[in-house]
C-alpha cells in the first residue's frame, strides 16, 4: 500500500465511517425518498415506505454505513487483502 494511498484511508476513515453507502458497491451516492416542501424545496421527512436508491448500481439497494461496509467485504474476502482494497477502492462502481 502506497503512502498516499494510507493518507486517503486514513482521512475517509475520519468523514465516512458514519455515512451511508451502497451495501453492494460501496458510493456514497445513494439516494432515499423523501416529502420535499414546494416552496422552498426543504425536505420535510423522508417518505414513510422509502426504497432506496444506488445511483452506481442503477438499482434499488439497502444502504449501510461505511463501517459496517467494509466489515461486510472483510467478510465477504475472507482474508484475500488485494479483492478487500480493490472493493474499497470502488472496482464494483
Ligand atoms: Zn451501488
Amino acid at each position: 500500500m502506497s503512502k498516499s494511498y494510507m493518507i486517503i484511508e486514513e482521512a475517509k476513515d475520519k468523514d465516512l465511517d458514519d455515512m451511508w453507502v451502497c451495501d453492494y458497491c460501496g458510493t456514497e451516492e445513494v439516494d432515499e425518498k423523501a416529502w420535499v416542501n414546494m416552496n422552498t424545496g426543504m425536505i420535510t421527512e423522508p417518505d414513510d415506505y422509502t426504497n432506496y436508491w444506488c445511483n452506481c448500481c442503477n438499482d434499488e439497494v439497502s444502504p449501510i454505513s461505511y463501517f459496517e461496509f467494509k466489515e461486510k467485504i472483510a467478510e465477504e474476502c475472507g482474508g484475500n487483502k488485494e479483492k478487500y482494497h480493490q472493493i474499497l477502492d470502488g472496482s464494483r462502481m
